[in-house]
């Protein structure tokens, strides 16, 4: 079912893969009554990762181990701290605070640099996530400042479908793209 990925682009290629994988198991963490498969030919859009949920008002998921509430942004099987097994699907403010951040100044080919990849606290959740839309510098760029998840297009492929990625942009930066 996967369709072959014509372009050389490094980047593209990952998402191609990843796509192949949440059509075939996007609906393990139980995201809502759509399969992502569904939504994506309903739509033509796929969210880059499996805890990214498309739609009016994008955001994450976490699943959450019922005995510790220890949250995870994968499916589990069993919990890392506490071997629980029972997991619930959470949603994650969209809202969060910068907590960490590294200007990557260098990276592999396909990828543009450089980009703040940082470690966003929302709500007592942190998540991993890139700041955009924002100049990749110190100035603009600070420990403590409030973000909020915002999705961009990382393009189609050869049916249409476009892959939706999420970074982190500064609260009152302007709407790009
Ligand atoms: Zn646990």
């Amino acid at each position: 079912m996967h369709r072959r990925c014509d372009s050389d682009h490094l980047l593209a290629q990952g998402w191609c893969a990843r796509i192949e994988r949440v059509l075939v198991f996007g609906d393990a963490i139980g995201t809502g009554e759509d399969t992502l498969a569904e939504q994506a030919q309903r739509t033509g859009q796929v969210p880059l990762v499996d805890y990214l949920v498309l739609g009016d008002e994008p955001h994450l998921v976490a699943v959450e181990c019922t005995k510790c509430g220890a949250r995870y942004f994968d499916r589990r099987n069993a919990c890392a701290s506490c071997f629980g097994d029972q997991f619930k699907t959470v949603p994650i403010d969209n809202d969060g605070v910068l907590r960490s951040f590294t200007i990557v100044a260098h990276a592999g080919p396909g990828v543009e640099v450089p980009f703040v990849a940082g470690v966003i606290d929302c709500g007592g959740t942190s998540v991993r996530g890139n700041v955009i839309n924002v100049e990749p510098d110190p100035d603009n760029v600070t420990l403590g400042m409030a973000v909020r998840l915002a999705t961009y297009s990382l393009g189609q492929d050869d049916n249409g479908t476009e892959a939706i990625g999420f970074g982190y942009e500064p609260v009152g930066a302007a709407a790009a793209g």
